[in-house]
């Protein structure tokens, strides 16, 4: 039981899979080369999912943390920023109706009380609008950060849109040639187990047998080792989060130098949203749907008129279908498997959470990885409380978009409203931020999936009315923000005239590279 960890094999060469092998190696791969052994194992049969283009600012870190370089990254994935998210049509579907969820902290977010202000004498503009100079950015089109502002460095928060297929390349190609991770092209057919029933190796279609101390699982939605082969099965979300099917097409632009939006795009339909995101080359758009309540063909037309009004080509490509269950395994470490992205769950990509659990799952697996077989069970069980709770904080944050939309145009929308879909906790927190706006108390992890803030972004930002914010408001907290207000407007001028246009930084960068620290 106390022999030591040395051999790590992953299996899987989706973002996952390398995301994991180059957060683990360049942790503990041993100045000598008498570190950790890092394998992933990759099937030439089986393509990667090839969606999820959307990330999270924490990318910004992890990329650093391999080693990565930014400006490599902008030129090789076609990548571009990202400040947030624009919802459009979730509150009324009126065609004024939308409401920003940027990346950027509101001004004086942890100074004062910032609702009982907007509520009192600001109500009439949209929240996040009066808190954040962000949303003014991504309206006018300009990037996060100048030219000279060094790699990862911000002056605005900000995560990358890139293509998901040329990112995974990026990172094979890094984690082999710098940081010295095994790479093995072949299938998995089997698995051996041991006889404390831990996996002992793994059969591969050609190459005999590949064995380890732990395994990591990123097969996909297929989940190999930790749902096939340890049973180990998803505690469905379908009566919370409804969608579980996805449309999802790549459209030129119109013109070669179209301006690149800097926020992911989350427009609602009548059963479901399309995403819309912006690559330096190409719009990822996909729509997202409930199968209970949208057939595939009327999905499509509802994407292909999204397309055609939105700019794109009069008759877009076919799109690819993609169908998932919601929801996240039993357990996520099992013995000596741990599952790491789709095979872990998934639940539908509103507000793009799941590269991001990638993330933090392969740092606490590398910070706390189990020096022996005998630790790995203590481990285990803390890493499964971690993402058991983030998973639960996930679909809370993801239901509340549905719980306060009051659309009631299908019974897609209407449905998403009912008693029996909203999550206990998420019930209670509702009652209770009519009369304390979402803070710490409410979110009290130090490392949470949605900081508080967020929570504000979306609830105000879709009209929650707090039921006594006049009383509330002291007049010291009113004049501070004011004050705050203020700076966030004085903010938005001295930023909008000094940042570039999104897609001018992204060309230089391409051209000329950005500053290294
Ligand atoms: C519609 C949709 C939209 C999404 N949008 C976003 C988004 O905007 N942002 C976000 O963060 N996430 C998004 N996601 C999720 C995101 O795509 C995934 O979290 C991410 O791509 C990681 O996938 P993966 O590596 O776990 O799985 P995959 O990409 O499916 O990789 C699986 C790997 O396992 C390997 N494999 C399979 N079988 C075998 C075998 N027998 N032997 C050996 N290897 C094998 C394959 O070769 C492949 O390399 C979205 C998902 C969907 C469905």
């Amino acid at each position: 039981m106390a022999e030591a960890v040395r051999n790590l094999v992953i299996v899987g060469g989706g973002s996952a899979g390398w995301l994991t092998a180059g957060v683990i190696a360049a942790a503990h791969r041993g100045a000598q080369g008498d570190g950790l052994r890092v394998t992933v194992l990759e099937s030439p049969e089986v393509a990667a999912i090839g969606v999820g283009e959307g990330t999270w600012p924490s990318m910004r870190d992890t990329l650093r943390r391999i080693g990565l370089s930014e400006t490599e990254l902008i030129r090789e994935c076609d990548a571009a920023f990202k400040q947030g998210s624009r919802f459009n049509g979730w509150v009324t579907g009126a065609a004024n109706d939308y409401y920003f969820h940027p990346f950027a902290l509101p001004q004086g977010y942890t100074e004062t009380d910032l609702v009982a202000g907007w509520h009192a004498r600001h109500a009439s503009v949209p929240f996040a609008d009066l808190v954040s100079f962000q949303p003014h950015l991504c309206v006018r089109g300009r990037a996060p950060k100048q030219a000279t502002t060094p790699e990862y460095a911000a002056v605005a928060n900000y995560a990358y849109h890139l293509d998901a297929a040329k990112f995974a390349q990026l990172l094979r190609r890094h984690c082999v040639e710098r940081l010295g991770v095994h790479h093995v092209s072949d299938h998995l057919v089997g698995i051996c187990a041991s006889e404390s029933g831990d996996i002992a190796a793994l059969q591969l279609r050609a190459g005999g047998e590949l064995g380890g101390d732990l395994f990591v699982d990123c097969t996909g939605l297929q989940s190999l080792l930790l749902g096939q082969h340890y049973g180990i099965d998803l505690v469905p979300q379908c009566h919370v989060l409804f969608n579980d099917s996805a449309l999802a097409v790549q459209v030129p632009y119109a013109v070669d130098n179209a301006p690149i939006a800097s926020q992911t795009t989350s427009n609602a339909q009548q059963n479901g949203w399309i995403w819309d995101i912006g690559l330096p080359s190409r719009r990822g758009i996909g729509h997202v749907y409930s199968s209970a309540h949208s057939s595939d063909d009327a999905a499509e037309a509802e994407l292909r008129a999204y397309i055609r009004a939105s700019g794109g080509p009069a008759d877009p490509p076919p799109a690819r279908k993609l169908s998932f269950a919601p929801g996240y395994r039993r357990q996520f470490w099992h013995r000596n498997c741990v599952a790491i992205g789709l095979s872990a769950g998934f639940i539908e990509p509103l507000e793009a959470s799941a590269i991001a659990l990638v993330e933090f799952s392969a740092a606490m697996l590398s910070d706390q990885m189990p020096a022996n077989r005998a630790m790995m069970d203590m481990v285990a069980g803390r890493f499964n409380e971690a993402f058991r709770y983030r998973w639960e904080r996930i679909i809370e944050f993801l239901k509340l978009h549905y719980v306060l939309s009051r659309r009631t145009d299908t019974p897609y929308w209407r449905d998403n409203r009912s008693a029996a879909s909203i999550p206990d906790r998420l019930g209670e927190l509702l009652e209770l931020w009519r009369h304390h706006p979402p803070s710490r108390y409410d979110l009290n992890r130090v490392e949470e999936m949605f900081p508080s803030a967020s929570y504000q972004y979306v609830l105000y930002g879709m009209g929650f009315q707090p039921a006594d914010a006049a009383a509330r408001s002291r007049p010291e907290d009113a004049r501070r923000a004011e004050g705050y207000f203020r700076e966030a407007a004085a903010l938005t001028g001295r930023m909008t005239a000094a940042l570039p246009d999104n897609r001018a930084l992204i060309e230089h960068i391409r051209r000329h590279g950005l500053t290294t620290i």
